[in-house]
């Protein structure tokens, strides 16, 4: 960030070395009265500053001011002490011109941070807790987290926490893990259960996204067995006019459907079918039951076996009635999503831990 100054060369003997910008020193000095206040730093060096300023940026120092001295001295010094002087000229520097750039961030950023935190001056905090993370090295991660603990800056401890979880193996390596390791166990404690926490909201929404999935290809099976059996697809036709009046084009779902077709030839010519010894048989006959399930056409239904279901679940009760009737919810939810045509999940994503009544798999 560049910044539009004017350019002035007057020097104040006040104000030691280049801590200010000397078209900074010239602005100030030029255009107020007399400093009536000094700032003293942790070497010794005093700023001259001008008590109306300082007490209108920041209420803390305006309540210095305003306490009553004890030495009867005409004038006033405030010690601003435990971080180099140079963040102290630029925390008073700010404090007259709200504006402090890049560099300026980049090279005491922390130490403004603790400045604005302590004084109350939230403008530059934030500028501060902004600079700082953007800032963040696995090296300086455990140190920034203190101090944005300290300070109170959320955001930024949000920010260390999520960069400590992603990288925590290099992390445990460095020197500032280390100390703290030895000099704060509840600091630890609370990174520990961060990463612990993040973790399994990982694995949960990779939980939920497979069942998404799961259902969306339930739900599409179920699309692609309606209309197999009403109008046909490829290879299989309604089971009352026979293959010779299938459609002549694959429909847009065909490997769901290709896989259900050669599915539903493999059931009707099973030899294993009846005595319940084929898996694929028994995944055709849920699939069966799960159309059953959704289907709202009591009569005109083509599906096989749809009536058939309906008249055994109504005389049965199932022991595991209660997680097919969520599946059947499930399945039949994911059905309005995808007719509401959410984007689709990708397909290549891991598929396994799944509880799926053995249903899935029904392509191959
Ligand atoms: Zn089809
Ligand atoms: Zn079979
Ligand atoms: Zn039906």
């Amino acid at each position: 960030m560049e910044e539009t100054h004017n350019t002035a060369t007057a020097a104040t003997p006040t104000i030691s070395g280049e801590l200010m910008s000397s078209d900074f020193q010239f602005s100030y000095q030029n255009s107020l009265p007399k400093p009536d206040v000094q700032i003293l730093t942790s070497n010794g060096l005093r700023i001259p500053a001008h008590t109306g300023i300082l007490a209108s940026v920041s209420p803390v120092l305006e309540n210095i001011i305003d306490r009553p001295h004890k030495h009867h001295s005409s004038e006033k010094i405030i010690p601003i002490l435990g971080v180099p002087c140079d963040a102290v000229s630029l925390f008073i520097q700010f404090l007259y011109s709200s504006r402090c750039s890049e560099e300026e961030l980049e090279k005491y950023g922390i130490h403004l941070l603790a400045l604005s935190h302590v004084y109350l001056v939230p403008q530059l905090k934030h500028m501060c807790s902004k600079a700082v993370g953007q800032r963040l090295t696995v090296e300086n991660v455990v140190d920034v987290l203190q101090l944005a603990r300290l300070c109170d800056s959320p955001d930024l401890y949000v920010k260390c926490m999520k960069m400590l979880s992603d990288n925590f193996k290099a992390v445990e390596k460095t020197e500032g893990w280390k100390f703290m390791q030895e000099n704060d166990p509840f600091l630890e404690l609370e990174i520990l259960r961060f990463i612990d926490e993040a973790e399994s909201r990982k694995k949960r929404t990779r939980r939920h996204r497979e069942e998404q999935r799961l259902f969306m290809e339930l739900s599409e099976a179920m699309e692609c067995l309606e209309h197999i059996c009403t109008e046909g697809c490829t290879t299989v036709g309604p089971c009352d006019l026979g293959p010779s009046n299938k459609r002549r084009g694959p429909c847009n779902k065909f490997s769901t459907c290709e896989g259900l077709q050669l599915l539903i030839k493999h059931f009707t010519m099973c030899k294993n079918r009846v005595n319940g010894k084929c898996s694929r048989c028994k995944r055709m006959g849920q699939l069966l039951r799960l159309h059953s399930s959704i289907c709202d056409q009591t009569d005109s239904c083509r599906v096989p076996l749809c009536r058939q279901f309906k008249l055994k679940m109504q005389r049965e009760r199932r022991g595991d009635e209660t997680l097919w009737s969520l599946l059947v919810k499930k399945v039949a939810s994911a059905r309005v999503m995808s007719s509401l045509s959410l984007p689709k999940r990708k397909r290549e994503e891991p598929r396994e831990t799944i509880h799926d009544h053995g249903i899935r798999n029904f392509r191959k």
